[in-house]
């Protein structure tokens, strides 16, 4: 099932895209909803970020073949972050090129979308606790990254954290492709099979951290191929299964 968020005749509304329409829930998939019985074409809807996280926790290297592109050893834990919530945009949204940067970089990772409140879960439940999975694009500014030496100014930024198009409940977070393409380029391509912590062990490892609420969004690390992006540039992650998250840069 792809649940989808989107602006229709005014209203923010949650729906399902279904074959060649969006069909209208009320309420949201986070707080209980239903599906009621009008569909409407997907080209009357302007969609949204599928979810309103009150937090995005961000996980650092987690691709064996991006570790292996940058030389670096394997973590033996997860290192994590943290986007506010003001940083989420939706497909098609403008991702802002901030005046303080001049080094702009896109970021393609598959993002986790909790679906109740979670905190202490064991690896063995932690899939219990996600509603489905979305595509995410972890924006940074790598010149202030690497000036600042901690990363909340380089990763915060409005419109930093893409989220899109939908939230898929069936998929297996084990083997599916993720892609990204700049102006039609590929840039990035790998598995998400190459993750250094699967995501059980990632939903567990945040939830003894910090609750989790329903619609946060943990998103799960970059493959090999980061790279700056211009204004004018238009960006797309795309992930077997989900679908496709594209965004112009202003
Ligand atoms: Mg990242």
């Amino acid at each position: 099932m792809k649940i989808v968020r989107f602006q229709y005749a005014g209203e923010v509304r949650y729906g399902v895209h279904e074959d060649d329409s969006v069909r209208l829930a009320e309420g949201t998939p986070f707080s209980g909803w239903k599906l009621v019985d009008e569909r409407v074409a997907p080209g009357e809807v302007r969609l949204l970020a599928p979810c309103e996280p009150s937090k995005v926790v961000c996980i650092g290297l987690n691709y064996v073949d991006h570790a292996a592109e940058l030389n670096m050893a394997l973590p033996d834990e997860p290192l994590m972050f943290l986007k506010p919530p003001t940083a989420v945009c939706g497909p098609g949204d403008t991702i802002v090129y901030p005046a303080m940067t001049g080094n702009l970089h896109y970021e393609a990772e598959l993002g986790i979308v909790i679906g109740g409140r979670a905190k202490d879960i064991p690896e063995d439940e932690a899939l219990g606790c996600v509603l489905g999975y979305t595509c995410a694009n972890d924006v940074t500014a790598r010149d202030l990254q690497a000036r600042d030496g901690q990363w909340t100014r380089c990763k915060s930024f409005d419109t930093f954290m893409p989220l899109g198009p939908c939230i898929e409940t069936v998929f297996e977070p084990d083997n599916a492709a993720i892609r990204l393409t700049l102006n039609g380029e590929e840039r990035q391509s790998s598995n998400i099979s190459n993750f250094i912590f699967k995501v059980p062990r990632l939903v567990s490892f945040v939830s003894q951290v910090m609750t989790l609420l329903p619609g946060d969004v943990i998103i799960t690390g970059t493959p090999p191929g980061i790279g700056p992006m211009e204004r004018g540039d238009s960006v797309r992650v795309e992930i077997e299964g989900i679908g496709a998250l594209e965004n112009p840069v202003g």
